[in-house]
């Protein structure tokens, strides 16, 4: 069976805070006098019974995290890590989604805490060979003016180099606002080439996966996974070529489904969709990157050539450079090209420090020490099961340790 963690793809749906290792965040929250409320800390925050899952605990929670992150050496560490984490999982390609609003009061400034990310996304980008892009996301709960202030901001750091705005997005509560009124701001992106990757079609169904497309002209969407309860704007989907972020595990988590086999992956697939798969919030789900090919493969049933088309279709609907594209699409032939007795090996091999094929995730200097990691899995439960103990998580870069930053 061939190691998912060496299939190069593109990360598209991860959020800045919800990156953040458990460990870091028990280590900034006693470094700021926080307290956390327990179960943050615990395994499995939202692993709870069906009817307590749902946005209001996940967001109560996420707040609390997110109020640990104060200041640029915080901001830097986020970055750092969710990069070295996404390398060791064979991401080539990574457009972490910020909303800088939160972090402007403790350094001075929207513009600086920008900048802040950008310039540890350009450092990572360096350290690890995955290259990282940057997405700007306003929130709902705010007024559709600072959403249009955040665009402006975004626009003046685009490109798709490593460390620049690729997007402008749109999260939180998809309940709140009016989709319509964010219109504006997603113009102001779209004029200067920004990909529009807003939230929809998660909480909401169809009929707001639709309000999405008349109002913001998503190139991608955020989730988009209830498209399909309306066949019409499914089709709708696919034939305007609006990839989903689809983030399996993230949606149990929430509630939108009770269990991963009711996520409709295959469906969706088959429908023509272009799907990314994406771990939204490591942090509070307790489900990277890799967690999401495995959902696919072991609740979904697809094949290693299924599951190089979902790694495929994910790079293809990133906003790096066509030469970065076709060198992680390369690394996607040599992986399913590769003997599945000679990725067995390989897997046994990655425990060991080294990942990543067909140049991707193993390039850059990142020779590995497993001190944070340690600590993050002595803070979850032995055996749990979840991307936490994988043999892939075992293998952040040196040069991102907290020691460094
Ligand atoms: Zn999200």
């Amino acid at each position: 069976m061939r190691d998912l963690a060496r299939l190069p793809k593109a990360h598209l749906h991860l959020h800045f805070t919800g990156s953040m290792r458990v460990a870091t965040l028990a280590e900034l929250a006693e470094r700021h006098g926080i307290r956390l409320p327990r179960v943050l800390l615990e395994a499995d925050p939202l692993v709870v019974p069906a009817d307590e899952r749902g946005w209001f605990r996940f967001q109560r929670l996420y707040d609390a995290a997110r109020a640990c992150v104060r200041g640029e050496e915080d901001m830097r560490r986020v970055v750092a890590e969710a990069v070295a984490d996404d390398a060791a999982e064979g991401s080539g390609r990574l457009e972490i989604q910020v909303d800088p609003t939160s972090y402007a009061p403790f350094v001075g400034g929207l513009t600086p805490a920008l900048e802040i990310v950008l310039d540890e996304a350009r450092r990572a980008s360096l350290a690890t060979g995955v290259e990282v892009g940057v997405v700007v996301a306003a929130s709902r709960t705010r007024h559709p003016l600072d959403a249009r202030a955040l665009a402006r901001l975004a626009v003046r750091h685009a490109g798709d180099g490593p460390g620049e705005v690729i997007g402008f997005g749109l999260s939180n509560d998809e309940r709140r606002g009016e989709t319509a009124e964010f219109a504006p701001a997603f113009a102001i992106a779209r004029r200067a080439g920004l990909a529009s990757v807003p939230h929809g079609g998660e909480l909401l169904g169809p009929a707001h996966v639709e309000d999405v497309l008349d109002h913001l002209r998503p190139e991608r969407l955020g989730h988009g996974v209830r498209s399909g309860e309306d066949p019409r704007v499914l089709a709708r989907v696919v034939e305007e070529g609006v990839a989903l972020e689809l983030c399996p595990a993230s949606n149990v988590s929430l509630g939108v489904y009770a269990t991963a086999s009711e996520v409709p992956l295959r469906p969706l697939v088959e429908a023509g969709a272009t799907v990314a798969l994406g771990a939204d919030d490591p942090l509070l789900f307790r489900s990277r990157l890799v967690d999401q090919y495995r959902i696919a493969r072991d609740v979904h049933g697809f094949g290693d050539a299924e599951l190089a088309d979902l790694a495929r279709a994910s790079i293809r609907a990133c906003r790096a450079s066509a030469a970065t594209r076709a060198r992680l699409l390369a690394g996607v032939d040599a992986w399913l090209a590769d003997d599945p007795a000679d990725a067995d090996a390989g897997q046994s091999v990655s425990t060991s420090g080294t990942v990543g094929s067909g140049g991707v995730a193993g390039r850059g200097a990142t020779s590995g020490t497993a001190g944070p990691v340690a600590n993050e899995r002595a803070a979850s439960p032995a055996g749990s099961g979840n991307g936490w103990s994988s043999p892939a998580h075992q293998v952040p870069g040196a040069g991102s340790s907290p020691a460094t930053r």
